[in-house]
């Protein structure tokens, strides 16, 4: 059969062609039992068991605490700035949360809290800096969590730890007490790199993320909460989208999105076959420092984001002349690198690396680079 192309989509993007291939050949008949899984009661024997096992893997995959519950919800990333909020803000009596803003997504989701209770900011990435020397735009580092300022009443600090469209990623999660905090939670937005190297779950109140990236197809949202946060949702949080109500019905209080559940679950199967998150960063750290090293050694592209925190999933790069945008893209496309056209908001490129491309993929677009940059720079 005809090879794929290479898909650089920031989400939906690309899945694991094992999975695609498996989901093809069980699509109108689910382990012999008749039904397509699109077609099986969430209540049924079928659909717990996959429901079951894919949280068990996703458990296995990130180490999750017993005392976490592991949740499949819908609503997205965005859905998540308006749940997150309903279901922690009013933990301590304040109704405060504090957001690190370090780029589009999390400026989002402190924007959208503001509805739910008194929102500040705790750090900013909004100014230049100068960082080691170096002049950093505008969201293209990370503020240092020692400077950052978290209210002792906030209920939690919010942080995206790798920001999609700026391409800066951040793991290096504080401690909150160590800044003052020790009642307040840290709520992570990870829906653009989880899984794709080990995380340090205790050290979040709540994991959340949208699936489309390198989970599973869009319409699914998992949410990682620990046990002694739930049952505190303001009383407007509607009871599909309250984590306790969620976790006592093992993600089936409503209907969840069972297709994307199935999905999701045959990539953590497909996950654990390459050797689990650990395996998966080798692979991601050998991806992101041929692109990125190759950007470096050329005057011809550039990334601007502050070499520490640049993110190994989503690889923003211009062009040293704008006018070539177009032509890039075309030649691209016809070089079967597709989606590589940058977000609007900071131009140019940007080619995304979640745990299903492979290293070809990876070295086929540097090629493609090069050559782009040999007949044109
Ligand atoms: N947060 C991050 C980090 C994202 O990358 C995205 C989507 N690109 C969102 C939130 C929004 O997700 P959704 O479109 O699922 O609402």
């Amino acid at each position: 059969t005809m090879k794929r192309p290479h898909n650089f989509s920031a989400g939906p993007a690309v899945l694991p062609e094992a999975v695609l291939r498996q989901a093809a050949a069980e699509m109108l008949d689910w382990h012999g039992c008749g039904m397509s899984v699109m077609e099986m009661s969430h209540r049924g024997k079928q659909f717990e068991q996959i429901c079951d096992e894919a949280e068990a893997d996703l458990r296995e995959l990130l180490s999750v605490p017993d005392d976490y519950a592991v949740l499949f919800l819908q609503g997205g990333g965005l859905g998540e700035n308006a749940i997150a909020p309903m279901n922690l803000i009013g933990l301590r009596e304040a109704h405060a949360a504090d957001y690190v803003l370090s780029g589009s997504w999390s400026v989002k989701s402190s924007k959208e809290a503001k509805r739910y209770g008194d929102v500040a900011v705790a750090a900013s990435a909004e100014q230049a800096m100068d960082i080691d020397g170096k002049q950093q735009g505008a969201w293209t580092y990370m503020p240092d969590p020692a400077a950052w300022k978290v209210r002792p009443q906030a209920s939690y600090v919010h942080l995206c730890s790798n920001e999609t469209i700026g391409g800066v990623e951040f793991t290096d999660w504080p401690d909150l007490a160590a800044l003052g905090a020790p009642e307040t939670v840290l709520t992570v937005d990870a829906s653009s790199h989880i899984l794709s190297r080990p995380m340090d779950v205790r050290r979040a109140g709540l994991i959340y993320a949208g699936a489309q990236k390198n989970i599973g197809p869009a319409g699914l949202t998992i949410a990682i909460v620990r046990r002694s946060l739930l049952g505190k949702a303001l009383p407007i949080c509607p009871s599909a989208f309250d984590y306790g109500i969620v976790a006592e019905n093992d993600s089936r209080f409503n209907t969840p999105p069972t297709y994307a559940i199935y999905i999701a679950g045959l990539v953590f199967k497909w996950l654990k076959q390459q050797g689990g998150v650990a395996a998966m960063e080798t692979a991601n750290v050998a991806k992101a420092a041929l692109l990125y090293d190759y950007i470096d050694s050329t005057g011809f592209y550039r990334n601007p984001v502050h070499r520490p925190v640049r993110s190994r999933m989503n690889v923003p790069f211009i062009l040293r002349d704008d006018a070539l945008n177009a032509e890039f893209l075309k030649q691209a496309e016809q070089a079967r690198l597709l989606q590589l056209k940058g977000h609007k908001s900071v131009g140019g490129m940007r080619a995304s690396i979640y745990n299903a491309m492979p290293i070809e993929g990876v070295r086929a677009l540097v090629d493609f680079m090069k050559e782009f940059e040999r007949s044109h720079g």
